[in-house]
């Protein structure tokens, strides 16, 4: 098989309406904040005083962070998205077909896979079904007795050529990792789009009528929240239970579980706090709720996650400001003695803040 055109993958009729004039990413709209290097400089600048992550960690007592054995290999099929939501980390969207992952980086993955042994696969993007060798990598990974999590915008499973992926999921035992920032329809819109929620109700009962989100160990069916704002999320197992109840109640939906994640200062969220001339106080709440206890599980310490283009870096966020990972590159060079320690800068706060976030919901 040949790379197909990336240009081609999402038809004009299939890219939802912007929320809230939010046009398009910041890439497409030519933002001074596109480029990582100007994020950067505008999380240092926003709040001078406070210190570096690696200070903060030192001043609380703890080392130096260090990598654990390699858990999770994560992979970003592709910055390309139907949806343009207000808080996206990645600025994915419509107008990003071009930054899609090759057949052939996919092969190169599918490689350091097989070099690294990781527990989990995780395929996130954009919206990572939307990559044209989507099916054929999450068949290898499963064929390899590895747990795949599909990281989903819920909205993309009621496009008309993706409506028997359920099936595909059911099939493969991916557990499906499902963005919905709120269980109540006007947050959830806010959020993502006027008609967001509907059409993630009615992906999540085609999920539900394959058998997801009913406790079977192949077929589970995860719940992502992020605030609908600037504050940090409130309990996470609390807000499982009224999630459970509420979905049940209101819509005859069942999940598994629900983890709740802080927002990044990144990308279109950090665009979204500059707009309103509160970067500067997120950075500092985040900064004052510094948890030590969630420092063991950052992500960061057994994760690796490729860039669309075969980069590697040590979490998602850092490869949305362009930070590689010490002592690789690329995947193609990836192995598990290479691997350094991981790199943080001003926006690690966001991981140590309140319980802890990671790709795993709370890390204490
Ligand atoms: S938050 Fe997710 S669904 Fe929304 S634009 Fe970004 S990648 Fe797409
Ligand atoms: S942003 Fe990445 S590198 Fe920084 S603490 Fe979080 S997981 Fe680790």
């Amino acid at each position: 098989m040949t790379d197909a055109a990336p240009a081609e993958a999402l038809a004009p009729a299939e890219a939802e309406a912007s929320p809230h004039g939010v046009a398009a990413s910041l890439h497409a709209r030519g933002s001074p904040l596109a480029p990582a290097a100007t994020q950067l400089r505008r999380l240092a600048e926003a709040a001078p005083e406070l210190p570096a992550f690696a200070d903060r960690l030192a001043a609380a007592g703890l080392p130096p962070l260090t990598r654990a054995p390699l858990q999770v290999f994560q992979v970003n099929l592709g910055k390309l998205c139907n949806m343009t939501c207000r808080h996206c980390h990645v600025d994915a969207g419509p107008d990003r077909a071009a930054e899609t992952m090759s057949r052939e980086t996919l092969q190169l993955c599918l490689d350091a896979i097989d070099r690294c042994a990781p527990a989990a696969v995780d395929v996130t993007g954009g919206a990572p079904e939307l990559n044209p060798h989507f099916r054929w990598f999450v068949a290898e990974c499963a064929a390899r007795g590895l747990h795949v999590m599909d990281r989903c915008n819920l909205t993309v499973l009621t496009l008309p050529r993706f409506v028997d992926l359920p099936g595909f999921f059911a099939e493969h035992g991916v557990e499906v990792v499902a963005s919905l920032p709120h269980w109540r329809r006007p947050s959830t819109d806010k959020q993502r789009g006027d008609g967001t929620f509907d059409r993630s109700i009615d992906a999540l009962r085609r999920l539900n009528a394959v058998g997801y989100g009913a406790g079977d160990p192949r077929r589970v069916l995860t719940l992502v929240h992020n605030p609908v704002g600037a504050f940090l999320p409130s309990g996470q197992a609390s807000m499982e239970k009224e999630w459970k109840i509420g979905l049940l109640r209101d819509h005859d939906v069942r999940f598994d579980r629900l983890i709740a994640l802080n927002n990044m200062p990144i990308a279109r969220f950090l665009d979204s706090l500059d707009a309103q001339g509160t970067t500067g106080d997120y950075l500092r709440q985040l900064h004052a709720a510094f948890n030590p206890a969630a420092v063991p599980g950052l992500m960061c310490r057994d994760t690796v996650s490729i860039g669309w283009d075969g980069q590697v870096f040590d979490c998602d966020f850092n490869q949305m400001l362009e930070l590689p990972l010490s002592g690789v590159g690329h995947v193609r060079d990836l192995s598990p003695e290479r691997l350094g320690p991981p790199v943080t800068a001003r926006h690690c706060f966001g991981c140590t803040a309140g319980a802890g976030s990671s790709c795993g919901g709370a890390t204490t």
